[in-house]
């Protein structure tokens, strides 16, 4: 079905009489919680709207890639057939009648389910995502399903049951009628890489339905960066217990100077919530990863690094602005949050030789310090 028809029953049906322009940012706002000034759209600078007039030919002509990209990741099938349900009987009926031209078994009862699924895939063909045939979505459900019998429970522990999907965050287990049930898929990171642990990720359903028909490398590899972070936080963990913390840190901590960064600059000297910083719906790995290692561990390094500097191991001024140094100069080449971690990160182990969890620990303890990330505006 196009747009420009699943448009027009809509409008006909549910629009109370608005306008194009009107019925639209409605029925957007039906599916999704992307905001109108996320959408990939053109903006006139008098309103800071999308221009009327794109969303006009939207509805005449279909929806641009790029505007279906800026919201195929955060589609939300529930909220539509909500929406969909809180109609009278009466348009119900007007809807199932109205849409049984493209399927017969349309209903009052189940036209908010069609609807949604329609809506959907318009959405993520118009962002170029090619649907998969019949065998080809039998093939796929079936692997995933092994893939979830063999490493679900792992993958939902390591991703903190919650969808790490960049901009997700969904639950991936979710109590009904007061049992848990599972509420995710496992994927595949890199598609054309083997099955094994560390190229897969627990997805929510909808990122997972998403991201199996999205060929684009971009995702691929800030998923690569998350799963990068949970990893890494899961075996340091273990890894923790054995090793001596205080001399790990201030050996970290006695190389950072080594890091050569010129662009040297006022750091804030004032503790920001890590909330204020990451944003737990955007983010959920990094902020977890962050967020045990500052809770467990955020005093106890003040202490080291305090006494280091007294005792002259180390210039905890110096550390500070090298640091900071390293994420603005990160920061403007515009990474995403991610990198910009793991890449500190990695800078440490490399003239530290320290192993990485200590160097986790670090940063992390500087992104609550707020030498690392601004706090979120
Ligand atoms: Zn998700």
């Amino acid at each position: 079905m196009e747009f420009k028809d699943f448009f027009s029953i809509l409008k006909k049906r549910i629009s109370d009489g608005a306008d194009v322009p009107y019925f639209f940012r409605d029925l957007i706002a039906m599916i999704t919680d992307v905001s109108e000034e996320e959408w990939g759209t053109q903006k006139d600078p008098s309103t800071k709207l999308t221009k009327e007039n794109t969303l006009r030919n939207y509805s005449k002509r279909g929806l641009s890639k790029k505007f279906a990209e800026s919201i195929v990741y955060r589609l939300d099938r529930n909220l539509f057939v909500e929406s969909i349900n809180q109609r009278s009987v009466t348009v119900r009926e007007l809807l199932a009648d109205d849409f049984k031209a493209y399927d017969a078994t349309a209903t009052e009862a189940n036209i908010g389910e069609l609807l949604a699924d329609c809506f959907i895939e318009i959405i993520r063909s118009s962002a170029g995502f090619v649907q998969q045939s019949v065998l080809e979505k039998q093939a796929q459900q079936k692997n995933a399903l092994e893939l979830k019998n063999k490493y679900g429970d792992y993958l939902v522990n390591e991703a903190n049951h919650t969808c790490p999907f960049p901009g997700c965050g969904r639950e991936l287990m979710i109590s009904r009628a007061g049992k848990i049930a599972s509420s995710y898929e496992v994927s595949l990171i890199d598609k054309k890489k083997a099955p094994e642990v560390n190229n897969l990720l627990a997805l929510c359903p909808n990122c997972y339905a998403t991201y199996s028909i999205d060929s684009s490398t971009k995702v691929t590899k800030q998923l690569i960066g998350v799963k990068k972070i949970l990893v890494g936080h899961g075996q340091n963990v273990a890894l923790l217990e054995n090793l001596s913390l205080e001399k790990g840190i201030v050996d970290v901590l006695k190389k950072v100077k080594k890091l050569n960064q010129k662009d040297l600059s006022n750091a804030s000297l004032d503790p920001k919530e890590i909330t204020q910083k990451i944003s737990p719906e955007d983010d959920f790995a990094l902020y977890m990863t962050i967020n045990s290692y500052v809770n467990a561990y955020y005093v106890r390094i003040r202490e080291i690094m305090t006494n280091a500097d007294k005792r002259g191991e180390i210039d905890y001024d110096e550390v500070q602005y090298q640091i900071h140094a390293m994420y603005k100069k990160l920061k403007k080449a515009k990474k995403s949050k991610v990198d910009i971690f793991n890449e500190i990160v990695q800078k440490i182990h490399k003239v530290s030789l320290m192993d990485e969890i200590l160097c986790q620990i670090v940063v992390s303890y500087f992104v609550q310090s707020c030498e690392v990330f601004d706090a979120i505006a």
